[in-house]
């Protein structure tokens, strides 16, 4: 019966003799870990010891609404609501004495159903609703996870760190009046024959 031969597949690097031995691999690995040992630990012994300092304004936490001189940010447009992935924002408005304004009369948020994806504060006009650091809280009941408008108010100073981070996000020309050519705004090809080249308007 003839002997097979087990040899490298083909394009694989054949080892050296010295690498055959298998020791150099298995002492650079010791070496590693022994370093390893001596350098700062990231592990936390949660939840004993709390994450809090290690997360950057970045992180996101409970979506919650902003508080400014006492008075909510929301103006109760419903974006969030509708942008929320798994529906877990109930809001209705309500009108002020400002008939420009309205405000949230319910304002609820499931935490049960929230994925913490950061869309409600995206789309928010106003950054009236945004993540919060607060990761650890817990509930034991389904009412319980239903967070009312109470419980959603947060002074905007204890979340100074996310909106200041929010604010050096933002697109640079979010807000900006610009000057455009009407040339360039103008899709009908019957209406492009009509401007004449360099005619410029003010937004
Ligand atoms: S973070 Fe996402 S899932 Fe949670 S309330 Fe906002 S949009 Fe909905
Ligand atoms: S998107 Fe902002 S302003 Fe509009 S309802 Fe939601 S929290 Fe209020």
């Amino acid at each position: 019966m003839p002997v097979r031969v087990r040899t490298a597949p083909p394009g694989e690097r054949k080892l050296s003799w010295w690498e055959k031995l298998h020791f150099p691999a298995i002492f650079s690995g010791m070496a590693y870990t022994l370093g390893r040992m001596f350098k700062k630990r990231f592990t936390v012994q949660y939840p004993e010891e709390s994450v809090a300092a290690a997360l950057g304004p970045e992180f996101r936490g409970r979506p919650v609404l902003v508080v400014e001189n006492g008075k909510e940010r929301c103006v109760a447009c419903g974006l969030c609501a509708r942008v929320c992935p798994p529906f877990a924002i109930h809001m209705q408005a309500a009108e002020t004495d400002d008939p420009k304004e309205r405000y949230p009369a319910v304002f609820e948020i499931n935490m049960l159903r929230c994925i913490y994806c950061g869309l409600c504060e995206e789309v928010c006009p106003e950054e009236a609703i945004v993540m919060s650091p607060e990761y650890d809280f817990v509930f034991r009941s389904r009412e319980g996870a239903i967070y009312t408008k109470e419980r959603l108010l947060v002074d905007k100073k204890d979340l100074e760190p996310r909106l200041k981070w929010l604010d050096s996000m933002r697109n640079p020309q979010f807000g900006k009046r610009f000057r455009f050519r009407v040339s360039n705004n103008i899709h009908a090809v019957k209406a492009r024959g009509m401007v004449v080249e360099g005619d410029e308007a003010v937004s």
